[in-house]
């Protein structure tokens, strides 16, 4: 069923719910990979109308959430050194192993939160000859702005502005999820702005190599109910041993089958891949994009030396700074060690299933980055009161 013809939801609704009881298994497991698909299903209540033989799980598309500690502690050790650091606003509330940024704040650090893009260069002229550092996160989505920035620091001589990167790519962390025996996933519901970058071709490899069925979606409640009946309906055709589609693209309107060549050509002029830390699941294959050689000078990993600062000395520096902090303020919360947030990125769990959520831990005080940021699963199931 092509999501044009999806004109009647109450019939989509009923097909869904015809093929999930015909399936002979209790749960059938649905992973939507972007945080902007566990905002939508939420927002449109789509669990709830759907057969509770379904879970939708939220996978680890949320940015933020998959930002490592040390990231964060990289950017407090900047910050202690009378640098400017430019971000955007989800970020400073997530702790790294000391403090987040917005206590760095709190201690006078120039620490400002930008609500697009191309705010940055013109702080950075703003403040020229201080030294000004853009914390650059995100996904595929992202990165050809940032690609954007950083080409243009280069081709304009902006001496005094570097960028932090932790952009990460899609499907190393599906590889890592679908090969794992983390928890049996059904289907895949795969982020449609992705897409819009990379091509749908990017994610034909979950069902090629898992044999898993696998659709691109866009973020609308009928798109993503379109996209679980043809889930489900694949589902259903493999536990009868019956021929599958395996794979679609829902969003084709938008999200052409090569991709952006534009994007992709921005992409890789200035970055490279490398492994890298995803925050609570570890190391990642190949799943980084890192500024590549020919930009080094404005990779503010190696113009501050991070690498050689970020030994035991760094640690112990920063310790002291933790201790500073903790005669004014909580610089940690104590419940951190308790939260899930590995295991709501991984779907293992809902979030309602932590047991600090809603008690201890809310968007005003939040215990890990999935309660930070507005695509993390436990903000978004607190704010829609999702608890099923
Ligand atoms: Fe972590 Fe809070 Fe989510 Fe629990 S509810 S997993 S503590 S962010």
């Amino acid at each position: 069923m092509e999501i044009k013809k999806v004109d009647n939801l109450q019939r989509v609704i009923n097909n869904i719910n015809k093929y999930a009881n015909l399936i002979d298994e209790e749960n059938i497991n649905i992973m939507e990979v972007c945080g902007t698909h566990t905002n939508s299903i939420a927002k449109y209540g789509i669990n709830s109308v759907i057969s509770n033989k379904i879970n939708l799980l939220s996978g680890p598309g949320c940015p933020v959430c998959v930002t490592n500690e040390d990231y964060i502690d990289k950017a407090v050790y900047l910050s202690s050194k009378d640098i400017t650091i430019i971000t955007f606003g989800d970020l400073v509330k997530v702790s790294g192993n000391n403090c987040s940024l917005v206590v760095a704040k709190s201690q006078g650090r120039d620490i400002r939160i930008v609500y697009s893009i191309s705010e940055v260069i013109s702080i950075a002229r703003e403040l020229y000859p201080k030294e000004v550092v853009f914390l650059a996160v995100g996904f595929e989505t992202t990165a050809p702005a940032i690609a954007t920035i950083i080409r243009k620091v280069h081709e304009e001589n902006i001496k005094n502005l570097s960028v932090l990167t932790s952009i990460k790519i899609m499907p190393p962390i599906l590889n890592k999820i679908l090969s794992s025996k983390y928890k049996k996933i059904h289907g895949i519901i795969c982020p449609g702005n992705v897409a819009v970058i990379a091509g749908g071709d990017r994610f034909k490899f979950v069902y090629e190599k898992y044999k898993i069925p696998a659709v691109i979606s866009g973020f609308e409640g009928k798109e993503i109910l379109a996209s679980i009946y043809f889930l489900i309906r694949d589902i259903y055709k493999k536990a009868e041993g019956k021929k599958q589609i395996g794979f679609k693209n829902l969003y084709i309107k938008w999200a052409s089958t090569k991709g952006n060549k534009l994007a992709q050509s921005l992409i890789k002029d200035v970055f490279k891949i490398e492994d890298v830390v995803w925050r609570g699941i570890g190391n990642v294959e190949n799943s980084a994009l890192i500024i590549n050689d020919k930009y080094s000078t404005i990779d503010a990993e190696k113009r501050f030396h991070l690498q050689k600062h970020f030994n035991k000395k760094f640690y112990k520096d920063e310790y002291l700074i933790k201790e500073q902090f903790r005669n004014g303020h909580k610089v940690c919360n104590n419940d951190y060690k308790a939260c899930r947030c590995k295991d709501v990125l991984l779907g293992n769990i809902y979030p309602f299933q932590c047991s600090l959520f809603r008690k201890v831990c809310n968007p005003e005080k939040p215990v890990g980055p999935c309660m930070v940021s507005e695509e993390g699963a436990c903000s978004v199931y607190y704010k829609y009161h999702r608890e099923a």
